[in-house]
């Protein structure tokens, strides 16, 4: 019953954003258009209701429907012995220590430095991601119909003694983004993508960028980003 298809024509996924992420997670972000069933809360990426099953049957097989392509971004990560890993995000990657003291991050734009932040950490969220962990965290919502990504600080401190940006950056499809890592207590940092966490010590750096890969979420043709947003939002 855990077998996935990858040559199916259609994923179709049951329950909220979260089940949404996770599916997917699991099944490594399919080239094949998605389309999600609401039965969970909020439900931004989740387009039919239960009740409209019969309308989007009918739609789906009258080709009467959009598909809307998701920018997501991906994160390497180095570390100290020489390893790298990768994670994909689809709402956002976040960069956070993983006790409570403060962070400090030394954080590039290409080749330009930009800052060394402090406060509880960074989060990078895609426009389709904005209106998640990234709108909470005071960042903009952004139109994911714009390919561009956005690093949102959480928790910022400005002081004498340290001083961040206090709002997002929005960066262009093209720009690198390289953190470093500055350690004062301990070397462990986690890696917290679409909500799960990821450990990890002695980080030499982090870099993440918009990724070539795009979700493909199917959506009806009276579906309207902003009417979305205010419909859920207000
Ligand atoms: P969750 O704790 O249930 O998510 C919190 C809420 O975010 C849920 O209502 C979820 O919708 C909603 N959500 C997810 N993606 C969204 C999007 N792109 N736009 C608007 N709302 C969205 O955990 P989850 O369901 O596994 O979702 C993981 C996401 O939670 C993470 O990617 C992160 O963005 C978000 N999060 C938010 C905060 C915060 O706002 N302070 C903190 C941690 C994580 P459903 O009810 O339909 O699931
Ligand atoms: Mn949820």
């Amino acid at each position: 019953s855990k077998e996935f298809n990858h040559h199916a024509e259609l994923t179709v996924c049951i329950g909220g954003d979260g089940a949404f992420l996770q599916t997917m997670h699991e099944h490594n972000f399919p080239s094949m258009p998605i389309i999600g069933i609401n039965t969970g809360h909020l439900g931004f990426f989740q387009e039919i209701s239960p009740d409209k099953l019969d309308d989007f049957i009918f739609n789906y097989t009258q080709n009467m429907y959009r598909l809307q392509k998701l920018t997501t971004v991906k994160a390497t990560v180095k570390t100290e012995d020489g390893a790298t890993t990768e994670h994909i995000g689809h709402n956002e990657i976040v960069i956070r220590g993983s006790h409570s003291y403060s962070i400090h991050l030394n954080i590039s734009i290409g080749d330009s430095f930009i800052e060394r932040f402090s406060g509880d950490g960074i989060l990078v969220a895609t426009p389709s991601g904005s209106t998640a962990y990234n709108y909470a965290a005071r960042g903009s919502i952004i139109d994911p119909s714009i390919n561009v990504m956005q690093i949102t600080p959480l928790a910022p401190i400005n002081t004498n003694a340290y001083r961040s940006f206090t709002s997002s950056i929005i960066c262009s499809k093209d720009s690198i983004v390289k953190i470093a890592p500055e350690y004062r207590f301990e070397d462990s940092i986690l890696i917290v993508v679409d909500g799960v966490e990821y450990q990890f010590k002695q980080i030499v750096d982090i870099s993440i960028f918009v990724s070539d890969l795009k979700v493909k979420l199917l959506r009806m043709s009276n579906y309207e980003f902003w009417s979305r947003v205010t419909e859920k939002f207000l």
